[in-house]
């Protein structure tokens, strides 16, 4: 019995209204068709379920359909038929597969998902006077001054940026500590870490509590937990690293990101997450062990000028958003996540009452080269112009650095480009 594929049809993409069926996302993954050939009877179309974030031998869909994994593609794509279809298939092909019948599928059945914990964040104006008061408490170390001096930053942005330094958790001094007491030599940075200006996290936090009240709800706060003495107290989450402010379009912080000295990664800071602390047959249970902590949800930051300024820059990262700010004088957006942009279409007629007319889109040089970037960028442009605005591009040399912060802060300019003259770039 022989076959064979006489035809494919073009991707048909997922979107908002026909969801990925495998990890139920409503992009990046697609479905295609595939027309066969038998030797014996009529050709038939097969349709193929193309998903590029899950990998399971059986899954039921999140359209309740029942799906088995066929390939990989060389691409990384995943590709999945419906257990019917797979059945039939394989008939038809002459395939003497242990599985014949679908009823023989042993069907994966997701487990139902219990959460007892909440996401309780409070009302921005209060998150706002605590981070404040938070800042207040801590100081920018001296190691981290250096590392920013080190990237080229002078006094006067160290202090514009309002960056500070996060201590390390009570948690990480106790393990040093005891490194010390059993003779273990300390490294140089567990040696600077028992000798830093600002004071534990718990003291800050009880300071803070005194003050407010209440720190339930202010991502990044928790009440831990002491077994020396069985007691609760209130505690900041996270590894330590440089502490970073993100401003609503009011101005107020709303939420923290942190650059970690370990790795140098940017996070959100967040005392939240879903925990699986039971797991049967048919159910899984979730809670945050970091108990009244809550989270921020990803969301673009500004910088305003002090005087009213008809432009705005949008880029991604703390750090360039600093830059452009201070360097430039302009009023800078920083989008952290290129998905995250669509947070800035609910802030547009705000941004119009402060006067902004202009958006200067200034991403990594490497763009071009990365199309998820690529794409983002396309689809904020899309929404901007839909909104009024009018769009500029910021060009600059790649020899001058990857991104504008590089760009300014080596001395050099970047140029604008209309929208018209960047789109030419791409057929568009
Ligand atoms: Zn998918």
């Amino acid at each position: 019995m022989s076959h064979s594929i006489i035809a494919s049809s073009n991707p048909i993409k997922v979107s908002k209204h026909n969801l990925c069926p495998i990890c139920g996302k409503h992009d990046w993954c697609f479905s295609s068709v595939s027309s066969y050939s038998f030797s014996e009877g009529p050709n038939e179309d097969f349709v193929f379920v193309c998903c590029r974030r899950v990998i399971e031998s059986q899954i039921q869909g999140e359209d309740g359909g029942f799906y088995i994994y066929d390939r990989t593609s060389s691409k990384g794509v995943h590709i999945y038929e419906d257990v019917m279809q797979r059945a039939h298939r394989y008939e038809r092909m002459g395939i003497d597969d242990k599985v014949k019948s679908p009823t023989d599928y042993k069907v994966k059945v997701p487990k139902k998902k219990t959460i007892l914990c909440e996401n309780n964040v409070k009302e921005v104006d209060l998150i706002d006077k605590v981070y404040r008061a938070l800042f207040d408490a801590l100081v920018l170390e001296d190691y981290h001054k250096d590392y920013l001096r080190s990237e080229k930053w002078d006094e006067q942005l160290i202090e514009a940026s309002m960056f500070r330094s996060l201590p390390p958790s009570g948690y990480d001094v106790y393990k040093i500590i005891q490194k010390k007491k059993s003779g273990t030599t300390l490294s140089d940075f567990e040696e600077m870490s028992l000798s830093l200006k600002n004071r534990s996290r718990k003291q800050i936090a009880q300071e803070l509590f005194l003050k407010f009240g209440d720190l339930e709800g202010i991502p990044g706060f928790y009440l831990n937990h002491s077994n020396f003495n069985n007691s609760n107290y209130w505690d900041f989450s996270g590894k330590q690293g440089i502490l970073m402010p993100m401003f609503n379009v009011e101005g107020k912080i709303f939420g923290l990101r942190i650059k970690l000295d370990d790795g140098g990664t940017y996070k959100w800071i967040s005392s939240y997450y879903e925990k699986p602390i039971k797991e049967s047959e048919t159910e899984i249970v979730y809670d945050n062990p970091m108990k009244k902590g809550s989270k921020t949800s990803a969301s673009v930051s500004y910088r305003f000028t002090d005087y009213q300024s008809p432009f705005l820059f949008v880029t991604e990262g703390e750090k360039k958003q600093n830059v452009v700010l201070i360097k430039k004088g302009i009023p800078c957006a920083n989008v952290p996540g290129v998905e995250s942009f669509r947070t800035m279409l609910s802030d547009l007629d705000a941004l119009k009452e402060r006067g902004i007319r202009y958006i200067i889109i200034g991403y990594d040089a490497d763009k071009s080269s990365n199309t998820l970037v690529l794409r983002a960028e396309l689809n904020l442009i899309q929404a901007l112009l839909e909104g009024g605005f009018e769009i500029f591009i910021a060009e600059w040399s790649e020899v001058y650095g990857k991104g504008v912060d590089d760009v300014l802060l080596s001395g050099n300019d970047i140029t604008y480009e209309s929208l018209e003259q960047y789109l030419d770039k791409f057929d568009c």
